[in-house]
């Protein structure tokens, strides 16, 4: 059994800690939204007042959070987990962030003493609540080794894949790809429908043609195809608009940063702030085929 303080209990580390719960683990939660602790509590964790509490004599950290700026409030604010956890805790940041930014933290977490490997995940929703993520890790060959058995309550396929930093190159190269995915898809779906198809007999021939892909088979933006697609739920996230404009920004700005072309990666970006700006960053990301309709009002 390891120790573990959670910090971020939203619609990944919600489920997430009720799976390393019923793997044994005991858990100390913390969230901003004081709703979300007392459902983890239900589940088995032990609900803290502050990152300071959660994260005090135990193990292993974990953090998901939304954006950069929240996992250095995390790690490097004020009652922030490098001040509060004791040396030697093993760190690890699941949420999707700059390459830069996790870097930095690695670096901050190092100068203090402590190990840590940035994680970042693919599987959305349903891979957290079924325990089937794909973590991507970023960090030294000994850290990943001390991380692995804990991240393996929480997921399928656990992979070392470099250096600090480059659990989140992995992401935001596969994100950039999800994006570029959906939006196709979406156009797809659309097209084939004002030329008269029906959507399930497009769905099952494309699906098994090579125009295949994650985004057609798991997440058919068009009601009634996919059973579990966010489309049969109002589009209620699931991986919300809002997100995968922050991941395919962050992409853009990783390809500046290298002098590499994405021009497709660009497109889907630009689609995607224009869909969230238009007040739909709360949907799932599915939804982008309402501006493909020309319905995103
Ligand atoms: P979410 O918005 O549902 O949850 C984030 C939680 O972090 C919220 O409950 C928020 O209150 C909490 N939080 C923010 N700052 C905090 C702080 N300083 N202290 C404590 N708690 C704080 O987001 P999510 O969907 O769970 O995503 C989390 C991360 O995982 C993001 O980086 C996202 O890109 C990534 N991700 C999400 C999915 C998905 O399908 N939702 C899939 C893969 C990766």
């Amino acid at each position: 059994m390891t120790t573990v303080g959670f910090v971020g209990l939203g619609n990944m580390g919600g489920p997430m800690t009720r799976n390393l719960v019923k793997a044994g683990h005991a858990l100390k939660v913390f969230d901003l939204d004081t709703e979300k602790v007392n459902l983890a509590a239900q589940s088995g964790a032990k609900a803290a007042e502050s990152i300071a509490e959660a994260v005090a004599g135990v193990d292993m950290v974990v953090s998901m959070v939304p954006e950069g700026r929240h996992v250095r409030e995390v790690y490097l604010g004020e009652g922030g987990v490098l001040v509060s956890a004791a040396p030697g805790t093993l760190l690890i940041d699941s949420s999707t962030i700059d390459v830069a930014t996790a870097q930095a933290v690695h670096a901050a977490a190092a100068a203090a003493g402590f190990e840590m490997v940035d994680a970042p995940v693919s599987g959305g929703t349903v891979g957290a609540e079924n325990a089937t993520l794909t973590f991507m890790c970023g960090g030294s060959a000994e850290a990943f080794a001390k991380a692995r058995p804990l991240l393996q309550g929480m997921g399928r396929n656990i992979v070392h894949v470099g250096g600090p930093g480059l659990g989140q190159a992995t992401k935001i190269c596969n994100n950039m790809l999800a994006g570029i995915c959906m939006t196709a898809t979406a156009e797809m779906m659309v097209l084939g429908q004002r030329l008269g198809l029906d959507p399930k007999v497009l769905y099952d021939v494309v699906s098994t043609s090579t125009g295949m892909n994650w985004s057609l088979v798991n997440s058919c933006p068009v009601p009634g195809v996919v059973p579990t697609a966010a489309a049969n739920r109002d589009f209620k996230p699931g991986f919300a608009v809002a997100l995968m404009a922050k991941d395919l920004r962050l992409a853009q700005a990783a390809a500046r940063d290298t002098g590499t072309s994405t021009p497709l990666g660009a497109q889907a970006s630009a689609l995607f702030d224009l869909f969230a700006n238009a007040g739909h960053a709360g949907l799932d990301c599915t939804a982008i085929i309402k501006l493909i309709e020309g319905e995103a009002g």
